[in-house]
């Protein structure tokens, strides 16, 4: 019964992809990862395969979501980072074991312990949150134009001028609500 929940926006960066599990932060707020299941339905999606994840856990991944968030949202409009959030997701990744390793068909995978699946799940974020909110890798972290998204997204594009977190939803909002507004004027 998946179609209860609310289906996920999945963005090629991981670490802001997780953040996107919080959607409409300044409108009416939409929880992805409402349970536990949740969860592990989404990490498995990014090839992070936990068998089960407790409410526990999941507190605790929507910890690191938060503190991604906030670290992220500073160092897109160039504020310092909030150091709790940086403790927070410094801790993660230094708790995570996962290994990547390489399949002979020469794609990456992740290789999680047995005793601790979702605790090195949630590092393989952080990692991936270190990375690009460090400027490690080629992009740029800005937020969302739309008003009740600011969502924190990372623009690969080569010109650096995305306005969206998603074209098909932000993105197309913001079209059809001009498009409204020059209707209206006429
Ligand atoms: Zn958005």
């Amino acid at each position: 019964m998946a179609a209860r929940f609310p289906e996920f926006r999945l963005g090629s960066v991981l670490a802001t992809s997780f953040t996107g599990t919080l959607s409409e932060r300044h409108g009416e707020p939409v929880e992805r990862i409402p349970t536990p299941e949740r969860l592990v339905d989404w990490l498995a999606v990014y090839g992070l395969d936990v068998r089960s994840c407790t409410p526990a856990q999941l507190e605790r991944a929507r910890e690191l979501r938060e503190a991604i968030h906030a670290a992220a949202t500073a160092a897109a409009v160039g504020d310092p980072l909030p150091a709790p959030a940086v403790q927070i997701i410094n801790d993660h990744s230094a708790r995570g074991r996962a290994a990547a390793v390489l399949t002979t068909e020469g794609e990456r995978r992740w290789q999680l312990s047995v005793n601790s699946p979702v605790e090195d799940a949630l590092g393989v974020i952080a990692a991936d949150a270190i990375d690009v909110i460090s400027g490690e890798r080629d992009g740029k972290l800005a937020l969302c134009a739309s008003p009740t998204c600011r969502a924190a997204f990372f623009d690969t594009s080569r010109s650096r001028t995305r306005r969206w977190c998603e074209m098909n939803t932000c993105g197309n909002r913001e079209k059809k609500a001009r498009f409204r507004g020059r209707a209206a004027a006429r």
